[in-house]
Formats: structure tokens, C-alpha cells, sequence
């Protein structure tokens, strides 16, 4: 079985892995480098900037000397470490003996693609071709000074006035690095700044980042970016008022737009996100052809688009393998990770009727420093302390949401999840004897509060 793989993001590249290790001798053809988007110019980059803001806070919090280091030193170091993995993948996909052919690949039919004028032919294709920014078409949007997360790896100056448009976790990552390195930064979010999250959670990540002087606009629908040769301001209605923010550089973080354009000339069918819609094993509507990660759609997660590609590799290989897309965990890298997986307290009430769902917070019933460096922050600023909350189905006694806000907690998440999946209780979470110091404080919540269940 010869698999044809366009994309060495996530998906591509897991499915590649999966797919030679069930014995079949895959080719995966990408563009640009393996790692995709998420390594070149996504998530790597986000979280490395985060982390470095985080590690500022921490130095000062300790009353260290913050590092004298810049911001053009730290993003020469991002872009010394990018050509460190690039290299890295390379040398991972050659030991394994994982077929790599560089170039932009086209589709001729359901067994074959071009590369380069070059034919290749395969039993099956997988399409793992990620997603692209998603701009707004308004005036000045091509101005020189507007930008997208895939620009972030090349700046070589810090703005002194940065418009973030659009408050998810993109645009509210950058929000809170950019704004310890310096800049004066505003978000403008059309609807609810990180709307995705439990409103305790939501609240509390608002605060801090208003108390650190970001400006943050909700329901401002941007209509206009101003300038001559470069960027000036950008114009949005908020509240039905017209209002004017000056802008040296704005970044748009409004979404992602899946790469299908690929698929339409051998008639895949495409849904009205420009999505390429595939089945629960990561069948296309063509025979033989399978699409995994962003280009499939929202949720746009890499351990999603990886775990897409395990489903279509076991699927090509004759193993019947569905996706579930239920209990995934997300985050937000802030002053410290925002990590949920669950239900919020809205849903689990309108699901389960309000008397029916316990609500576990942390603090205000035992507030107290976590675990290592978070005391640091703790002892800086009380309010540091982070937050955690756990909803709990009262009948059953089943978690049905955890949220939390915790200096480097956000591992304990995935293995929360699994667990939630098979019912894991209250209960059973006071069971857990936990190693500490730490800052996942599940456990030790769950003990203080069973009685409240
Ligand atoms: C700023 C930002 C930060 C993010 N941070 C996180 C995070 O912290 N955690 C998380 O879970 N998710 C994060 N995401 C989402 C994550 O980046 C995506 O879900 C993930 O990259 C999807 O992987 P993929 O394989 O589908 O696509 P991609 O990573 O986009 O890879 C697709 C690959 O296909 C190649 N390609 C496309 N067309 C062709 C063609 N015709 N021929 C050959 N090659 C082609 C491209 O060059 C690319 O390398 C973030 C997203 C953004 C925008």
C-alpha cells in the first residue's frame, strides 16, 4: 500500500509516521518544510514568545535583574531555533527512512499528483494541506505595517503601538507577550474577548491583562485600516460608534481558512468554510482519498490534526478507526496557562439544570500559592495565585468541566480528559495522591471540597 501524503504539518506528518509503522512505504511531498505551520510559524512561535514574557515575569517577581536582552535578540534566537527543528525533522524523517520529496504538489486524479512536472502515482492520497489567515476584506488591509501570525517570525523591531485584532487565544497570546516586551498594545474583538472560555476564568484573564495596561475592546467591528505608505490607525465600530486607534503595526488573528483549493479538481466535495468534508475515518467523498487537520476544518488544534492523521493511516491500513472529537483539551498560553477541557459552567447548567451541577472554585475557599516559581508570583502579586474550577454532575458525581489558570499546569489536562471520558469522579479524583509541590491543584481541590458535592 503506497500512501500519498501532500503536507508535512501535524496531520501529514503523523500520518506518515503511523502509516510506515503499520508497514506501508508512505511519501509525503511538502512545499515548505515538515513541521507545517505549526512548527515553522504557529504554535512554536507563539508559545516560545509567551514563555519568554512569562519567564520576565517570574525574574522580577523573584526580584532577579530582568535580562537586559532585546526583543529584536529574542526573535533571532526564535529564528536560530526554527533552523534547529527544521533541521531536526529532517534528520527524524531520514532515520526513519520516511520518503520526503520537496515541492508544491497538484492533483491530477485519485491515484495521482504532480510535483514539479514530475508524476507520482499511489493507492491512496491523503490530503494534509493545513489552513492560511483569514483576512477581512476591508480598505488598507494590503498597507504596509499590517501583519498575520505568519509574519510575527520575521519582525525585527518591536511596534510601539500594536492593534491585535481579534481577542482568541491567538490574538490574546501575543496581547500579553508584546505587551511585557513593551509595546502599547490594544485588542479589538468584534464579540467576547476569549469567548471560549468559563466566564470565571474569562474574568480573571481580562483583569490581569487590563491591570498590565492593555486596552481591551469588545464588540469593536473593525471597518478600516488608515495610511499612506504604512499603517496609521485603524478605524472600528464599537457600540455603534465609530472610533479611531493609532497603529503602527496590527496584526489580524481572525481565523484560519482551510488550504482545499487543492481538492476541487478531482471533485472532492468542499463545505461552506472552504473545508475539504470528510467522514469519521477521514474519507473525502472521492474513493481513496482521505483529508486530515486544518484543511477538514475547525477544531484547528495540532494534537487534533495529529491524531487525524493516526484515524486515516489506520483506516488506509484496514484497521476501522473512528475520529472522536469529544472531551479535547485547549489552552491559551497567558502570564500562565489557560487550560480547559469540559464543559463551562453556562453549558453544564443548561445541560444538567443548575441545582444539578456543584461548582469548585479555587480561590476564593482555599487560596494559596501552587506550586514551584508560581509562589514567586504569588508572593508579587496575591492575585497570582491562579484560579481552578471544577464542575461536577451531582447525580452522577462525574467531572464535566475543568478550567484552570496555573503557572505551567496545563498538562495535567490531557490525562483529566482521558480519565473524564471514562466517567472519572469527584471521588476518584480525591483519591489521586499528587506529587508536590505542584501547580495542578486538582486533587488536592477535590479533597477540600468533596463535602460541597
Ligand atoms: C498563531 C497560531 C498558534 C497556534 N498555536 C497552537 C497551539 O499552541 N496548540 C495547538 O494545538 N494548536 C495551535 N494552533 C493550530 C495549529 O497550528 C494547527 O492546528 C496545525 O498546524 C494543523 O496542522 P496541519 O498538518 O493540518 O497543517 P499545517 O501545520 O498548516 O501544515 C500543512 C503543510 O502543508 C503544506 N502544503 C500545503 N499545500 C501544499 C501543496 N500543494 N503541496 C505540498 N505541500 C503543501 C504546507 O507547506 C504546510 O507545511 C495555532 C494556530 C495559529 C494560527
Amino acid at each position: 500500500m503506497r500512501a500519498i501524503i501532500i503536507g508535512g504539518g501535524p496531520s501529514g506528518k503523523f500520518g506518515a509516521t503511523a502509516l510506515k509503522m503499520m508497514g506501508s512505504e508512505p511519501v509525503v511531498i511538502e512545499k515548505g518544510f515538515l513541521g507545517g505551520e505549526c512548527a515553522n510559524k504557529r504554535c512554536i512561535i507563539e508559545i516560545s514568545l509567551a514563555e519568554y514574557a512569562i519567564s520576565l515575569d517570574v525574574a522580577e517577581a523573584m526580584g532577579l535583574e530582568p535580562s537586559s536582552t532585546s526583543f529584536e535578540d529574542v526573535m533571532k534566537d526564535l529564528r536560530d531555533f526554527r533552523e534547529m527543528m527544521r533541521q531536526f525533522f529532517a534528520m527524524q524523517a531520514k532515520t526513519s527512512g520516511m520518503e520526503e520529496i520537496r515541492g508544491e504538489a497538484r492533483l491530477i486524479d485519485s491515484k495521482t499528483v504532480e510535483v514539479d512536472g514530475e508524476t507520482i502515482k499511489g493507492d491512496v492520497i491523503v490530503i494534509a494541506t493545513g489552513s492560511r489567515p483569514f483576512l477581512p476584506d476591508i480598505a488598507g488591509i494590503d498597507l504596509k505595517g499590517v501583519i498575520t501570525y505568519q509574519n510575527i517570525i520575521d519582525m525585527r523591531e518591536l511596534p510601539e503601538e500594536f492593534v491585535i485584532v481579534g481577542g482568541g487565544a491567538v490574538g490574546a497570546s501575543y496581547a500579553y507577550s508584546f505587551n511585557r516586551f513593551g509595546s502599547k498594545v490594544t485588542v479589538l474583538e468584534g464579540l467576547t474577548f476569549l469567548s471560549q472560555e468559563d466566564h470565571d476564568l474569562r474574568s480573571y484573564a481580562m483583569e490581569q491583562l487590563e491591570n498590565r495596561g492593555i486596552n481591551i475592546v469588545e464588540g469593536a467591528m473593525v471597518q478600516e485600516v488608515k495610511g499612506n505608505s504604512k499603517v496609521e490607525s485603524v478605524i472600528a465600530e464599537v457600540n455603534g460608534e465609530k472610533k479611531e486607534f493609532s497603529a503602527d503595526c496590527i496584526l489580524f488573528a481572525t481565523g484560519l481558512i482551510p488550504n482545499s483549493e487543492i481538492a476541487k479538481d478531482i471533485g472532492v466535495k468542499i463545505g461552506e468554510r472552504n473545508e475539504i468534508v470528510v467522514d469519521e475515518r477521514m474519507r473525502t467523498s472521492v474513493d481513496g482519498v482521505y483529508a486530515v487537520g486544518d484543511v477538514t476544518g475547525p477544531p484547528f488544534l495540532t494534537p487534533v490534526a495529529r491524531r487525524e492523521g493516526w484515524v486515516a493511516a489506520s483506516n488506509i491500513m484496514g484497521n476501522d478507526l473512528k475520529i472522536d472529537y469529544s472531551l479535547i483539551p485547549h489552552f491559551t498560553a497567558l502570564f500562565m496557562d489557560f487550560a480547559s477541557v469540559g464543559l463551562t459552567e453556562e453549558e453544564a447548567v443548561k445541560k444538567y439544570g443548575k441545582d444539578n451541577v456543584a461548582v469548585l472554585m479555587m480561590p476564593p475557599v482555599a487560596p494559596y500559592p501552587l506550586g514551584n516559581r508560581s509562589i514567586w508570583l504569588a508572593k508579587h502579586d496575591p492575585k497570582l495565585t491562579g484560579m481552578l474550577k471544577l464542575l461536577v454532575e451531582r447525580k452522577s458525581r462525574k467531572l464535566v468541566g475543568a478550567h484552570m489558570a496555573s503557572y505551567s499546569g496545563k498538562n495535567a489536562l490531557h490525562y483529566l480528559a482521558a480519565l473524564m471520558k471514562k466517567g472519572f469522579t469527584i471521588d476518584e479524583l480525591a483519591e489521586v495522591i499528587e506529587v508536590y509541590p505542584d501547580n495542578d491543584l486538582f486533587p488536592v481541590m477535590a479533597k477540600q471540597m468533596l463535602g460541597m458535592v
